[in-house]
């Protein structure tokens, strides 16, 4: 997966700010973040969405880590969301699974 950017980051070979590291995964803040906390959960090993995730005790794991780095990111307790954009419908444009952790302003529902 030579091209795919989130794939360079976990391997360190671009630049990104790291907040978290887990085995087999790591937390990254947003380029272009949305809300006053805007952080990815990635995992290291390639996968292009949700729908190619078929272990779910990594999919367990990825989202245990999203709750841990919004503590760390002192949106916990005031709330966050976590999303999975999938595919082009879901507003997937980078096409290596992570999780979006959002916080630090009121969300607002239905999205977008
Ligand atoms: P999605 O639209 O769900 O695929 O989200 C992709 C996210 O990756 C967007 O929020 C982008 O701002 C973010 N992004 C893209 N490239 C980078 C990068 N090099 N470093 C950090 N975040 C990035
Ligand atoms: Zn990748």
């Amino acid at each position: 997966m030579g091209a795919c950017v989130f794939c360079k980051i976990a391997a360190g070979e671009i630049p990104a700010k790291v907040v978290k590291r887990a085995a087999g995964m790591l937390a990254v803040q947003d380029a272009n973040p949305q809300a006053p906390t805007h952080l990815l959960v990635i995992p290291t090993d390639h996968l292009a969405s949700l729908n190619d995730a078929k272990d779910p005790r990594l999919l367990g794991s990825l989202l245990a880590f999203a709750r841990d780095v919004a503590r760390e990111a002192g949106v916990a307790q005031k709330g966050y969301r976590v999303v999975v954009n999938t595919n082009p419908d879901g507003g997937q444009t980078v096409f290596h699974l992570h999780l979006h952790v959002l916080g630090g302003r009121p969300m607002t529902w239905p999205p977008g």
